[in-house]
């Protein structure tokens, strides 16, 4: 018997395999089980036309033994089997391209999980043995062979005896290691555990002999050893039965097991999909965010399934950022256990089912937005900082898809509206969305610009999440109306008669204001009367793209200290306030006086505004002045 060779190439993968770097050995028992389903499916196909092979859709088994002894696992399958050439050029060859492939073009990139994540076949084997025995007999033919390795020098075939059709391959395991515990291959419950996660959706039988312990009957107290034949895998993929042979209790309880929630999920999707891309997706929307799901700790991404072989446990370029939210799984016919050109190829398959994925929890939540408003005002309480997010991100790229999902809180009834509704019901003549910024809508309601815009009848939206007012500036406009900050001194709801009045009084006081200004110093930019106040004295506003809440926003952000965002404050005051009267009274008899009124009055409006004092020392003092004249 002579020791044959492998081809060049696959001496190489044989190489990376033995010496694995790879932190995945344990995929090893996937990909020799996805082999022994693949031989089964053959032979299955086979039976349909032909009853010689004898076989009914049950009986192709896929057979695990364990042997602590001489340390080996056995996989056995009564599928087509292998002839002496087959065993040659399929185990003599390894993957013509695959991993490899990909390996050597990125030879220098250290650590790349490809095999962890992809699948590389029969050669994994090595990871976790030292020898490796492959015993087969086609279907059909009287001979049976048997292929034997231990390594990178090559493969001895034999003829063997064999008394049925199919494949044993059996994997003598390595010695443990400091760092490697193979033996832990040989444990039936770790066995069970790696079926579970990789090969549970194989539609036949993965079957073991379990040894346990079970009650004597009759005999209390008694134990006594027995072996049964299991099947370990569950078989049928919940996601590939029919929806309306589900229930609710077992998409939950799947959920709950498969994604480690307590709570049930607020919503299901569950979508298969034909055509360019072919695939089954079972997605969930948690009730509740992940503990870790505003920590950098969080990983997004839905399993993949080729399948029903898991082939990634979270695949992240299945999720755009804004549904990060979603759990769930993809299991395609399109893609394969193997990598590198192949890999490129599904990459493109992998885009072409992300985008059709996103459409489709785009689609159900604005179902869930329309027909379910509790749930899914619920959902936008826990998830909604999300889609603002994907609003203002990437320079809005997502705008467009996401804005009709957005939600916020109104002046009307302090209820949570849609932009669309906003805009439905805006008040005549009215042609600009208003919104205000705060910590709480109760705080928005006390500034003082509130009022006017309220008593024209224009609806105002609270916006109490600091990613709310750039993600409206991101949309700039809603079906052609604008956004406008009631805060900003853009604000201009006067008629043409009462501007033009405006802007003689404060030409006449421009003179005035100007000492005022500089008695406040660096926090204003100006000091102006302004019509839109009813009963408060004073207020203040923005000028230009920042608004007095981005300020605090970016100033608050990591790193901005040295480098602080300032908005052009102006400081207004109420023109028919009698404080006006007062302010061109000061500023003819005594300028002393003024420019206290001057800070007092921007203090207040700070205040009011829910904005911290410069210096609320020189406030206090200022005010007992005041008070003791
Ligand atoms: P892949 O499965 O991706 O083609 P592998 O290296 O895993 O690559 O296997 C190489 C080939 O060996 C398979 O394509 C198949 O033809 C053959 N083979 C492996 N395992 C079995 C088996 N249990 N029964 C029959 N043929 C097998």
């Amino acid at each position: 018997m002579r020791t044959r060779q492998f081809k060049s190439e696959s001496k190489k993968l044989m190489d990376m395999m033995i010496n694995s770097i790879y932190t995945h050995k344990e995929i090893f028992l996937r990909e020799i089980i996805s082999n022994a389903s693949d031989a089964l499916d053959k032979l299955y196909f086979r039976s349909l036309t032909d009853s010689s092979v004898g076989l009914g859709a049950d009986d192709f088994v896929i057979r695990i033994d364990l042997d602590k002894e001489n340390r080996t696992i056995r996989v056995s399958d009564n599928g087509c089997g292998m002839t002496e050439d087959e065993l040659d050029s399929n185990l003599g060859t390894i993957a013509k391209s695959g991993s490899l492939a990909f390996k050597n073009e990125n030879e220098k990139a250290e650590n790349v999980d490809i095999i962890g994540q992809f699948g590389v076949g029969f050669y994994s084997a090595f990871m976790v043995s030292d020898k490796v025995t492959v015993e087969t007999k086609a279907f059909g033919s009287n001979e049976a062979f048997r292929w034997q390795s231990s390594g990178a020098e090559g493969y001895t075939i034999a003829p063997c005896e064999k008394d049925s059709f199919g494949t044993t391959v059996t994997m003598h395991l390595k010695p443990d290691t400091e760092d490697e515990n193979y033996s832990e291959y040989l444990d039936q419950y770790r066995i069970n555990e790696l079926v579970k996660k990789y090969s549970d959706y194989i539609r036949h039988p993965i079957q073991m002999e379990y040894k346990t312990s079970k009650p004597v009957e009759g005999e209390e107290g008694k134990f006594e050893d027995v072996t049964e034949l299991r099947t370990l895998n569950s078989r049928i993929p919940l996601w590939k039965k029919n929806r309306s042979e589900i229930t609710e209790d077992e998409y939950n309880k799947f959920y709950r097991e498969k994604f480690y929630d307590f709570e049930d999920p607020a919503k299901v999707i569950h979508t298969s999909v034909e055509g360019q891309a072919t695939y089954h997706a079972l997605m969930y929307i948690p009730k509740r965010a992940p503990f870790d799901f505003y920590t950098k700790d969080y990983e997004k991404g839905l399993q993949l399934y080729s399948k029903g072989v898991l082939i990634m446990d979270k695949c992240s370029d299945l999720l755009p950022d804004y549904f990060s939210f979603v759990k769930g799984l993809v299991d395609s016919e399109d893609l394969s256990l193997n990598i590198s050109r192949e890999m490129l190829q599904h990459d493109r398959q992998l885009k072409l089912i992300a985008k059709t994925i996103e459409k489709k929890i785009r689609s159900e939540l604005e179902k869930m937005l329309k027909n379910e408003r509790e749930a899914y005002e619920e959902f936008f309480k826990v998830f909604g900082i999300q889609l603002k997010f994907g609003v203002y991100n990437e320079y809005g790229l997502h705008k467009e898809d996401l804005k009709d999902l957005l939600l916020f809180t109104s002046s009307k009834e302090k209820k949570l509206v849609t932009l669309k509704e906003y805009v439905e019901r805006m008040a005549e003549g009215q042609d600009a969305i208003y919104y205000a910024c705060g910590e709480t809508a109760e705080k928005i309601e006390m500034l003082p610009q509130c009022d006017a815009v309220q008593e024209k009848g224009y609806e105002v939206l609270y916006l109490t999440e600091y990613v709310d007012e750039f993600a409206l500036k991101m949309l700039g406009e809603y079906d052609g109306k604008k956004f406008i900050n009631i805060c900003d001194e853009q604000l201009d709801l006067d008629t043409e008669e009462e501007k033009k009045a405006l802007e003689s009084e404060n030409e006449q006081s421009k003179d005035m204001f100007e000492e005022m200004k500089n008695a406040i110093g660096d926090g204003v930019s100006s000091v102006r009367f302004t019509g839109k106040l009813k009963k408060h004295p004073v207020c203040l506003t923005s000028e230009g793209g920042i608004s007095l809440e981005m300020e605090k926003t970016l100033n608050s952000m990591p790193g901005a200290d040295e480098n602080k965002v300032k908005a052009q404050i102006v400081l207004e005051i109420n023109a028919e306030h009698p404080i006006a009267e007062k302010l061109k009274k000061l500023y003819s008899d005594d300028k002393d006086t003024l420019g206290k009124y001057a800070k007092l009055l921007y203090d207040e409006a700070c205040l009011i505004g829910g904005r911290k004092l410069d210096d609320p020392a020189e406030h206090s003092r200022l005010v007992c002045e005041l008070m003791t004249i």
